[in-house]
């Protein structure tokens, strides 16, 4: 497995590859890597022939300085795993070969950039949004893979190809859970005991509206899946909602075609967010 630090030698890596015909796939990480990143190299090998993750903590779209200052860098730990995955180049510039100069940043990327995560953390995708466009300049993909995990960031990246008509397919992923249902995430490590047994209302709350979906009206199933939160000590929900699942407005009816249930919640002092597609 060969590592990059700098653009330059990424490219040149990749050219003679490219030039031979080889499908590129880019997996964008911000490293602390766990079985669901793992997943998303599986089955970027499935579909290209030449498999790089990227491995950046982009403080761009970080909206809370200590997040930042935070969060997980076990290096060592992350390129052991993506060895033993297969992978075949892992690209890790520092800042200053992501940004060389202050420079600034904004596209149009539709209303739903406001809504949900966008409303919790201002700002938040178009620092997600200027990393995505820089790790696609310096590999120039065939495709690129994103995790569900993150519902609302793949709307954004696709809102963003189509911005600047790039040639690249996007291949969203499923969410890798915990024997428990927890989603995994780099942020799970902050999680305390308590916070961890806590943690599971998340996916216990999309679960109850996935297993009562044709019981109940959308907002009789809000209020049932948001009452579970309620009396847990330490968990601090910001957003429950059934949304349309291209515009992630709140659903007005069940017989819209793509139903998601998305939640957003603080366990502890850590923010964990979810997702279940209905249909
Ligand atoms: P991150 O390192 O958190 O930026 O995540 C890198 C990629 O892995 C993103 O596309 C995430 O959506 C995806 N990802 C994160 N957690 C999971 C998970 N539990 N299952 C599948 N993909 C995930």
């Amino acid at each position: 497995m060969e590592i990059f630090k700098t653009k330059t030698a990424l490219r040149a890596f990749l050219e003679p590859l490219k030039a031979s015909g080889l499908k590129i796939a880019l997996v964008p990480t911000m490293g602390a890597l766990h079985n669901g990143h793992i997943s998303l190299i599986k089955l970027a090998q499935q579909n290209a022939d030449v498999i790089i993750c990227s491995i950046f903590v982009n403080p761009t779209q970080f909206t809370d300085p200590k997040d930042l200052e935070k969060y997980p860098r076990p290096i060592e730990h992350d390129l052991a795993m993506l060895e033993e995955a297969g992978c075949n180049g892992v690209f890790m510039p520092d800042v200053k070969e992501m940004y060389p100069e202050k420079e600034d940043w904004h596209i149009d990327l539709g209303k739903a950039e406001f809504l949900l995560e966008g409303e919790f953390r201002r700002g938040h995708y178009q620092g997600v949004t200027q990393i995505v466009n820089k790790l696609f300049d310096a590999v120039k993909p065939d495709v690129a893979m994103f995790g569900q995990k993150d519902f609302q960031q793949v709307l954004m990246i696709k809102n963003m190809l189509k911005h600047f008509n790039l040639p690249i397919t996007i291949i969203t992923c499923p969410i890798i859970r915990e024997e428990d249902g927890l989603a995994m995430s780099s942020r799970n490590i902050h999680l305390s005991e308590k916070d961890r047994k806590n943690a599971l209302v998340l996916s216990k709350s999309l679960q109850f509206v996935i297993d009562h979906f044709n019981e109940y009206s959308l907002s009789q199933l809000e209020e049932k899946a948001e009452a579970l939160y309620a009396g847990i000590e330490g968990v601090e929900l910001d957003y429950f909602t059934i949304a349309n699942g291209e515009t992630l407005e709140p659903a007005k009816s069940k017989e819209e075609g793509n139903l998601v249930a998305l939640v957003a919640a603080k366990v502890g002092t850590t923010r964990l967010i979810d997702n279940m597609i209905i249909k």
